[in-house]
């Protein structure tokens, strides 16, 4: 099985869904029905769930006549997303200024990008790793805090209209840099022309100016984005099976989704897949299986150790389903999901990308 990757699923994953219409503006109800297709059967659960449900609500409307009412759900300062047709609003804003600055020309357009994205290193610095351990809630604000929407502004030549197609992105140092896929900047077909965008979470909307280095085996990217004063997340390679780690991303249009697990294990690519990399094995892009959540358009977002490190990227999502004989009709057909893998690009494939300054 070919895991799909994690941003460009549109067409693949949601093929009943015109194919010119990018993920940003599918309504929820699509989303939903499809992809409770995708990830397995849970006809099953339905039943047992109605009745926890009823005696759930129960047990609220006890509590709500109990307890005194809190005047918020969360804790100050704590943002709280927009759910259903409300979440879109900020997508058009960020369409528009994507658009003005396609207009303007201040971001990479399309011809530049196919050149720029055969950069295979660049000269930046980084900054060291942190060695001090925070608290899950101190790693899901520094998770918001370098975590960027990346991808493409562009003119659709299906529909002739302008559309966004947004994933992951993370600050690593505080000239602008930042670290996404390779898959997230690397064109798709139906861009007719467009510019690559860069939004932060209150959906303010930069230029990105540069590709600066790039590798498709490794689905490792750094581009240059005129955008200052981001907190950037240090790269760590330091790090082992079981290591507790955490995401911050949007997995199917549910902005600031954050999700902890722990590493798996490693793994390279054997033979046609490394091609591009250096042929030696200690130079083959390198892949981390881990538990943490994500979903179609958390790729490029960044998975953080406990002291707020990065230890690489969001890069797919793969989905083992088993095959059950049907013996009525004489067919093959997928069974239940028997797990789902999450690989992330390893924090040692982006800094390939980055040669000492001389
Ligand atoms: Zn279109």
């Amino acid at each position: 099985m070919k895991p799909f990757h994690v941003a460009q699923v549109s067409n693949r994953l949601y093929r009943r869904l015109p194919a010119c219409r990018p993920f940003d503006f599918m309504k929820r109800s699509q989303i939903s029905s499809v992809s409770r297709l995708e990830i397995g059967d849970t006809a099953g659960w339905k039943p047992a769930l109605r009745n926890a449900g009823l005696v759930f609500g129960i047990a609220l409307l006890v509590l709500f006549v109990l307890a005194p009412r809190p005047a918020l759900g969360q804790a100050p300062d704590v943002p709280i997303y927009k759910q259903g047709r409300k979440e879109f609003e900020q997508d058009d804003k960020v369409a528009a200024a994507a658009k003005e600055l396609f207009t303007s020309g201040k971001a990479v357009k399309l011809a530049q990008a196919k050149e720029q994205i055969k950069r295979t290193s660049c000269q930046i610095i980084v900054p060291p790793t942190n060695s001090t351990r925070l608290r899950p809630q101190e790693l899901c604000v520094l998770g918001r805090a370098s975590h960027l929407r990346v991808g493409w502004g562009y003119y659709c030549d299906k529909c002739d209209d302008w559309h966004i197609n947004l994933a992951g992105g993370y600050v690593i140092n505080t000239n602008g840099a930042i670290a996404t896929c390779y898959h997230v900047i690397n064109p798709a077909h139906e861009i007719k022309d467009g510019c690559l965008v860069a939004a932060d979470e209150d959906g303010k909307v930069f230029p990105v100016t540069e590709i600066l280095a790039a590798n498709r085996y490794s689905d490792a990217a750094i581009l240059k984005v005129e955008a200052e004063g981001y907190k950037p997340l240090p790269l760590n390679t330091n790090v082992y099976p079981g290591d507790r780690i955490f995401c911050y991303s949007d997995p199917l249009d549910h902005r600031g989704y954050f999700s902890e697990g722990i590493i798996n294990r490693f793994y390279q690519f054997p033979g046609r897949w490394s091609f591009g990399a250096s042929a030696s094995t200690a130079n083959r892009p390198t892949r981390i299986n881990v538990s943490t959540d994500w979903a179609p358009g958390s790729s490029g977002s960044a998975v953080l150790d406990e002291f707020g490190n990065t230890i690489g990227h969001v890069a797919t999502i793969g989905v083992l389903t088993g095959q059950e004989f049907n013996e009525d009709e004489g067919t093959v057909v997928r069974g239940p999901t028997m797990i789902v893998f999450h690989d992330a690009v390893a924090a040692r494939d982006v800094l390939l990308l980055i040669k000492a300054p001389n």
